[in-house]
Formats: C-alpha cells, structure tokens, sequence
C-alpha cells in the first residue's frame, strides 16, 4: 500500500506545470497570473476630483462659512470625459463633477452640500484646506510600478485593476483541458428510464463541476461500458486536444474492470492507497496524456478529488495554496477508523461564540455509496492512520470545503 501524501506527490508530479498563455479578461477569473504586471498608466491617471462641487482655490474660499459665504462667479463646467478643463483664474470657481481633471489653477473641491449649487455664481458656505477632495494622480498606483504580481489568483479586483490600468489580455498559467470519464455496465445517462438492476450516473457530474469550479475545460463521456475495446473506441480518439483524462469505476479487485484491465501496460500503474474510502487508484500516461483512474463509488470519487486531483490540479495551474483551510474541532461523537488507513469522515464543522476551537459531528457513515450525508457536509474529518477509535469530544483535524 502507498500512502496518502506519496500518492498525492506522484499525481501532483504527473500533472506537472502548465504553460503560460495569453487570455482575454473575461476568461481570467480563477487562474494565475503567470508574470508580473505593470502599470502602463498611473491611477488616477490625472488629479481628479473626489466630489460633485466646486473646484477653488482654497485661499478664496478660506473664510467662508455658512454665515458668511463667498460668492464666485462660476466660469466654467467640467463634467467627468472633459478634457480640457480650462485654467481657474483667481477669485472664480468652476463646477466640477466627481472624476472629472481638476482644472489648472485650483487646489481644491467644495461639495455641492455646502453651496447653493449656482451655475452663474455660487455661493460657498463652508471654508475649504488645500487638497480637499482632490484624487491625486498616482496615489492608488504609479505608472511603471508592479500593479500585480506573478502568482496573483485572479478574482474581480484583480480583473478590474489589469482593465483599469489598461490591459485586455493576462498572461496565465493554461487551464487544463479535462476529459471526464464514467465507467460502468451499469450506469444509465438522466432522464433516460431505469431497468432493474441499472442505476443512475452522478460521478461525472460531479467531477465536472468541482474540475470546472477550479477553472479548467472539461468534457464529460457519461457511461462507457465495461468492455475494454468500447472503452478504447470511445476514449482513444479524443485524447488528442486533452491534458487530462480522469476516469471513475473500473479499477478495483473484482472482475471486469475496464479501466485497469484497458491501461494496465498501457502506461497507468495502479495502487492501493493507504485511506478509506478511496483505497484503489491508479495515474500514469495513456499515449502521453495523463490519466488518473478513481475508483467508482461517489464518495470515494470525492474524496479522491479532494485529497489528490483538487490540490494537483491547482498546482499545475500555479496556485501556491493548493491545500483546504485544516483547523482542529472537537468530535460531537466517537468514531471508529481502520488500522493502518486515514480515513476520510464527511463531517459538519461549526464554531461556537467566544471559543477558540470549534465542533464537528460526522454526517453519515463510513459507506461510500452514501451520497446523501455528503451534501449535508461542509469539511472532511481526517482520522489518522494509527487511529482505530476516536472518542466524542477528541479533537481531530478538519478540511473545511
Ligand atoms: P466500480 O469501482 O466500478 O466497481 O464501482 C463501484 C461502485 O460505484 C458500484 O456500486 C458502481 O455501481 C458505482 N458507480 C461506479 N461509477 C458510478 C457512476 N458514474 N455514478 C454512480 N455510481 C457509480
Ligand atoms: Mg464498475
């Protein structure tokens, strides 16, 4: 048996790094940034103003106040897109809206609020300092400096800076192009009608969803057969244009399984790995693509995306924190764990007021067929190999979803 980190390591090393590419914005969200960008333009671009108001120069508006207002004659209007806002002569103001250059000559912005919003003179009731409301260039970012760095996990304001300085394209880590495959005699493809003895797929779905969450392509084959030609037939001639392939079923110790019996000296080496659900495993290249086989029960599909493909697949794709958050919780009631495996309990984590450590109860037994418990789960309990029974109110590991 191969352990639990051993076998992570080999398929974190199958997968590898992807290569950088130049993507559009929309087309960002979720990757990493693969080199550092500049600022090609500072931000604000240009002193701007921070309100709708006025643009003065502070020492003609020093002693106003609402007693005594001063009154300017107002020479010009600048709406936010001008261009050309003309030079402020002393003793004058200019309305001025919010964003928009502060005009040559000014040094301040008197809100709206305190005037009486005059378009030929406007009276100023408040006094105002040098700088008030006035955006200065430079002052979010400076031209020529590192807006953001290799190794950013584009979200949205990371997006919106790139597009903010300027950019429509990101030179990203390439996202995988995933092949997911089900395998199974038995599966039957939603809405189509269940004969006794057939049940209805769920691991693709899944796998894509959770693949797809992390910013990849993928393309799903819902049910191929148990038969090791078809299984060549469906899947050989897409694995041109695929960086991945993931399969589930087929790969533990009875027979006809499809996936060992079809890649087995086709490049894919199959173990079992020390942990439970989710002992039968296998990864290797099938024509140079990397495959990795899960085994087939739905939890076991989950928890292998979890503790293998989830953290191989976001550091192929340059993310540094590949792991879940792992906090310690108090065990709500005791469980029992095999020898010589980590065992994987689908749990529900909560953290109660004023305490430091939180508590978990398990949703559902160890069976991994049971589905149902896992859509109440918000963690993964992890009880470690040489633990055979942890007692209620131990405290164990958690992975928080
Ligand atoms: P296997 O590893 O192929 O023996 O499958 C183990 C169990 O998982 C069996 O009960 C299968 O019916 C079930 N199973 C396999 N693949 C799927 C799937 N795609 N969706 C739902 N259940 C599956
Ligand atoms: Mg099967």
């Amino acid at each position: 048996m191969i352990s639990v980190d051993d076998y992570r390591a080999s398929v974190t090393e199958l997968l590898g790094r992807r290569d950088p590419v130049r993507r559009p914005l929309g087309e960002c969200a979720g990757l990493v940034l693969a080199e550092d960008v500049l600022a090609g333009v500072s931000l604000p671009p240009f002193d701007n103003s921070a309100m709708d108001g006025y643009a003065v120069r502070a020492a003609d508006v020093a002693g106003a106040s609402a007693d005594h207002p001063v009154e300017l004659p107002v020479t010009a209007d600048i709406p936010a897109g001008r261009t050309d806002p003309p030079e402020l002569a002393t003793g004058t103001a200019h309305r001025i809206m919010t964003g928009a250059p502060m005009p040559p000559g000014a040094d301040a912005v008197v809100m709206v609020e305190h005037t009486d919003g005059g378009t030929e003179n406007v009276l100023i009731r408040e006094a105002a300092t040098v700088d008030a409301h006035v955006r200065h260039a430079g002052e979010d970012v400076a031209k020529g400096t590192v807006a953001l760095s290799a190794g950013t996990v584009l979200g949205p304001p990371q997006l919106g800076l790139a597009s903010a300085v300027g950019l429509d394209r990101l030179t990203v880590w390439a996202p995988l192009r995933v092949l997911v495959v089900s395998t199974g005699s038995e599966l039957v493809v939603p809405p189509a009608e269940l004969r006794f003895g057939q049940i209805y797929e769920s691991n693709s779905i899944m796998l894509e969803a959770g693949i797809r969450a992390l910013g990849c392509e993928v393309e799903i084959v819902r049910s191929v057969v148990d038969d090791v030609d078809e299984f060549r037939r469906i899947l050989e001639p897409k694995l041109s244009g695929t960086d991945l392939v993931v399969t589930s079923g087929g790969v533990s110790a009875g027979a006809y399984e499809v996936v060992k019996d079809a890649l087995t000296g086709a490049g894919v080496t199959f173990s079992k790995v020390a942990m439970q659900p989710g002992g039968p495993q296998g990864n290797g290249r099938w024509q140079g693509v990397p495959v990795v086989t899960l085994p087939g029960n739905p939890v076991s599909v989950l928890v292998s995306f979890e503790v293998f493909l989830r953290p191989a697949i976001l550091s192929a794709l340059g993310h540094t924190a590949v792991s879940r958050h792992r906090v310690r919780a108090r065990l709500t009631e005791r469980l029992k764990s095999p020898a010589g495996r980590r065992q994987f309990r689908r749990g529900y984590y909560w953290q109660l007021e004023g305490e430091v450590t939180g508590e978990v109860g398990p949703r559902g037994g160890p069976g991994s067929h049971l589905l149902a418990a896992f859509t109440q789960a918000n963690c993964l309990i992890v009880l470690p190999e040489d633990v055979t029974e942890a007692a209620e109110g131990s405290e164990v590991d958690v992975l928080l979803f």
